[in-house]
């Protein structure tokens, strides 16, 4: 990594107080969650359907049985923890610099880590809702059933996650926006910008310098001020060793 462009981007963040990231499931391979699209990626393994097709909206009311198997087995991490990146964000939040996170996963581990403005795009594995009722189950009562996890009432108890298919939280989408189109310092991290309508928020970004942080390319690299090509840990460990505090 070119220590020169590690540095551009802890004075970015030393300098500025409205800086907000963007990220996607990169931010987690860390802590041991598989992204879709790297080389280890879920995409690249092999199963009876394709991953995209599994946790598909028509898959989901077509299959419920098999999306859950699926769903337990490769999309729930009960055991991870937050990482280098989650805690430097956190932190970042808790000085006064950055204003939120926008995240495209939904694994919790910002929140874990402490940050308070987290508008999750995808929804979140923490919160599942019986489609009969409507009544409201954590996490464990997903983990804790087998087959396809019903409520008291009989209905099914459906992950509020994004399927393929379904469209994103509309507040939630604008909310995301709005941040994003005022921020000062864009970040953007561990995200391959190929799923939209998520990618296109970088289109909203207005202000003075774009960083991006991911170990592949993407079809956003044009637009960055700043291309960070390393682990996201490793661009954020700073933060946490204080060197960018002033
Ligand atoms: P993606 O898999 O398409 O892309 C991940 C990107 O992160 C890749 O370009 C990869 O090169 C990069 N990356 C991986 N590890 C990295 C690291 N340590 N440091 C820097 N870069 C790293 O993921 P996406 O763009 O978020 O889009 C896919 C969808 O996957 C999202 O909708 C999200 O909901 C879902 N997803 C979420 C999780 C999670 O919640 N942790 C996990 C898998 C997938």
């Amino acid at each position: 990594m070119d220590q020169a462009v590690l540095e551009r981007f802890h004075l970015l963040l030393r300098e500025s107080k409205n800086i907000v990231f963007f990220g996607g499931a990169g931010v987690s391979t860390e802590s041991g969650i598989p992204d879709f699209r790297s080389k280890d990626g879920l995409y690249r393994q092999t199963y009876r359907y394709p991953p995209e097709t599994i946790i598909s909206h028509d898959f989901f009311c077509l299959h419920p049985e098999e999306f859950f198997r699926f769903y337990r087995d490769k999309m729930l991490w009960p055991q991870a923890r937050p990482n280098v990146a989650h805690l430097a964000l956190a932190r970042l939040e808790e000085e006064g610099r950055l204003r939120g996170v926008v995240t495209q996963n939904i694994d919790g581990l910002h929140q874990a880590a402490g940050s308070k403005n987290v508008l999750e795009l995808h929804g979140s594995v923490h919160r599942n809702t019986c489609q009969g009722c409507g009544k409201k189950y954590g996490l464990d009562f997903i983990l804790q059933s087998a087959g396809i996890p019903r409520c008291s009432c009989g209905g099914i108890v459906k992950p509020d996650v994004v399927l393929y298919g379904e469209n994103l939280d509309t507040a939630t989408l604008q909310q995301s926006a709005a941040l994003i189109k005022a921020a000062d310092v864009l970040i953007v991290g561990g995200t391959s910008l190929a799923v939209y309508p998520a990618a296109g928020l970088v289109d909203m970004y207005r202000g003075r310098s774009l960083a991006l942080i991911n170990l592949t390319p993407t079809p956003y690299d044009w637009r960055a001020d700043l291309i960070i090509q390393c682990r996201i840990g490793n661009a954020f460990e700073a933060v946490l060793n204080s060197e960018c505090s002033r």
